[in-house]
C-alpha cells in the first residue's frame, strides 16, 4: 500500500477548541449575565472580506458570544475610520474587535492598527501586542500563528531541536510565527530559517526543514521535491483554481498536497487544516479579552 501522511484536521481539533470556549462562555454569562462581545469594522464592500466577517459573526454567535459588524462604504476617510475605531475603545460592552483587511489603498493601515487599543486588539497586530509577544509576555497572537503552534500542540509533535523552515516574512503569518518557533517553550525551542522572495536556493533549505510552514501565498508551489523524507508540513496558503465541477473551481494551499503528502509524515489539508484554526483561535483571543487575561 502506498504510504501517505498523517492528517492534521484543523476542522475537528477547532471545534474541539470552540466547544471548550463555548463552555466557558455559559459560565461567563451564567455569572455576568452578559457573554463575550466581539465586534468587527469592515469598509468597503470586498467579497472575501465580507465572507470572512460574516464567518466570523456566525462563529461568535455559535460559541454563544455577542457579534456586530460595522459596515462603511469604500469612500470612509481615514479621520471617519479612526473615529469608529475610538468610539469601539470607549465602548465598555465590547470586549474586542478587529478591523477587517485589507482597507482601501487611501487608509493608512499602520495608523488604523495603531490606533486600537491593545487590550482590545483582539487580531493581536497592534505593535503592543506584537512586542510583548516578542518578548514573551503575555499577549494577544496573531490568530493564525497561534492555530499553528494550537495544531501541533495537539498532535503532540516534537519541535524541540528541530530545524523549522518558515517560507513567508509577512507581519501576520510568517514573521511572529518565526518568533515563536524559536521561543523557549512548547511548542518551540526549534531552530528556525526564515525564507522569502529573495531566498537563494529555496529547494536546498526547505529540503532539510523537519516542520515546514509554508505562508507564501503561490497556489501549489512547495513541491515533493522540496520536501524531506518524514517532514511535518504546515499549509498557510489558501487560493481559488478553476477546476471542471459544479462551482468551477476548487481550494488548494501553497503545498501541491498529492505529491507532497506521500513524502511528509503529517499534513495539514487545505481546506480544513490551517484556516478553521484561525478563527477558533480568534474566538479564544476574545475569550480572552472579556476575562482580563492580559490588561
Ligand atoms: P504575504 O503577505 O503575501 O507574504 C508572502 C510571503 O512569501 C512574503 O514574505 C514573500 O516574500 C514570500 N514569498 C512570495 N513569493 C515567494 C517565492 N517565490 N519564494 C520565496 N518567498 C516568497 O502573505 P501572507 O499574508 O503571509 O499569507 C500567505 C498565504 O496564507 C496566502 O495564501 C494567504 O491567503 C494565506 N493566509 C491564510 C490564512 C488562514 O487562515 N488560513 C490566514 C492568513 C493568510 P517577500 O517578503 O520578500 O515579499
Amino acid at each position: 500500500m502506498e504510504k501517505t501522511a498523517t492528517l492534521i484536521d484543523g476542522k475537528k481539533t477547532a471545534q474541539q477548541i470552540r466547544n471548550e470556549i463555548k463552555a466557558e462562555v455559559a459560565t461567563i454569562v451564567d455569572k455576568h449575565e452578559k457573554g463575550p462581545h466581539l465586534a468587527a469594522i469592515i469598509v468597503g464592500d470586498d467579497p472575501a472580506s465580507q465572507t470572512y466577517v460574516a464567518s466570523k459573526e456566525r462563529a461568535a454567535k455559535s460559541v454563544g458570544m455577542t457579534s456586530s459588524t460595522y459596515r462603511y462604504p469604500e469612500e470612509t476617510t481615514e479621520e471617519e475610520l479612526l473615529s469608529a475605531i475610538d468610539f469601539l475603545n470607549n465602548d465598555s460592552e465590547i470586549d474586542g474587535f478587529i478591523v477587517q483587511l485589507p482597507l482601501p489603498a487611501h487608509i493608512n493601515v499602520d495608523k488604523v492598527i495603531d490606533r486600537i487599543d491593545p487590550s482590545k486588539d483582539v487580531d493581536g497586530f497592534h505593535p503592543v501586542n506584537v512586542g510583548k509577544m516578542a518578548i514573551g509576555q503575555p499577549a494577544y497572537v496573531s490568530a493564525t500563528p497561534a492555530g499553528i503552534l494550537e495544531l501541533l500542540k495537539r498532535y503532540k509533535i516534537e519541535t524541540e531541536g528541530k530545524h523549522c523552515v518558515v517560507l513567508g516574512r509577512s507581519n501576520i503569518v510568517g514573521s511572529p510565527l518565526s518568533i515563536l518557533m524559536a521561543k523557549k517553550a512548547y511548542p518551540g525551542n526549534a531552530t528556525v530559517t526564515v525564507c522569502h522572495s529573495k531566498t537563494q536556493n529555496l529547494a536546498g533549505i526547505t529540503k532539510t526543514a523537519d516542520i515546514l510552514i509554508c505562508a507564501i501565498g503561490s497556489p501549489q508551489f512547495v513541491k515533493a521535491g522540496m520536501v524531506k523524507e518524514g517532514a511535518v508540513v504546515i499549509d498557510v496558503g489558501i487560493h481559488r483554481i478553476s477546476a471542471d465541477n459544479e462551482k468551477g473551481y476548487r481550494l488548494v494551499g501553497d503545498v501541491a498536497f498529492d505529491e507532497v503528502a506521500k513524502k511528509a509524515a503529517y499534513i495539514t489539508p487545505v481546506p480544513g487544516g490551517v484556516g478553521p484554526m484561525t478563527i477558533a483561535m480568534l474566538l479564544k483571543n476574545t475569550l480572552s479579552a472579556a476575562k482580563k487575561e492580559f490588561y
